[in-house]
């Protein structure tokens, strides 16, 4: 992981946050049709929410890896433990729904991103619980902008996508799975085409994990 963002290659991950969600189907349709292989970062919420459509992810081959459960900064954020329980309580819903009481993907991300806002302070302390319990944590370095506006299009998520993206090798990707967010899953076979043209293999985080 320390080395994610170095490589001689041109690698990229896309990343898939808060879901399931009714959009999931759609993704996950178009990333079978391209043959690629992407990361979710699911809500344990939701994933209690959607089993189904969890175990679909799980069985098509893409990493299923934790986003918490509430995604409520308030309470994830309430100290350092508060985001370790609910690390085991997303974790506890994945199990679940795919069948395999053995599941633990090792791998968070924090909602709004490790880096800054409020809940700083904790968020760096609740990195080294996660690290004592051999939970890695990934951020993004490169984003559809799918967060960035209440409605964006696809014409605005390729270019921020093209402007993120471009002059780096590896490249982790922040989109969203969401029903308030459709249109990425819209912009999905564009973003892949781009992204193929431009030389990028796909990888899944099951390459540096398990
Ligand atoms: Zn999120």
């Amino acid at each position: 992981m320390k080395n994610l963002y170095h490589s001689e290659t041109k690698k990229v991950f896309l990343t898939f946050d808060d879901g399931p969600s009714t959009v999931t189907p759609t993704i996950l349709d178009t990333l079978k049709k391209e043959n690629v292989k992407a990361t979710f970062f699911v809500l344990g919420s939701r994933v209690e929410a959607m089993p189904e459509t969890v175990k679909r992810i799980y069985e098509e081959g893409h990493y299923i890896a934790n986003h918490g459960y509430t995604h409520v900064y308030s309470f994830i954020y309430a100290s350092p433990q508060a985001v370790l329980n609910e690390y085991n309580q997303c974790n506890d819903a994945v199990k679940n729904a795919i069948g395999v009481p053995e599941y633990n993907s090792h791998l968070f991300r924090f909602p709004g991103g490790l880096i800054g806002g409020k809940y700083a302070e904790i968020k760096s302390q609740a990195k080294e619980l996660l690290s004592q319990n051999d939970i890695l944590h990934v951020d993004w370095n490169a984003l559809s902008g799918d967060a960035e506006t209440t409605q964006p299009t696809i014409e605005y998520e390729m270019q921020r996508i093209q402007e993120t993206v471009t002059g780096k090798s590896s490249v982790v990707i922040l989109l969203h799975d969401a029903e308030a967010k459709a249109v990425t899953s819209e912009a999905l076979p564009q973003i892949i085409c781009w992204l193929k043209e431009n030389g990028y293999e796909f990888k899944n985080f099951y390459e540096i994990i398990k």
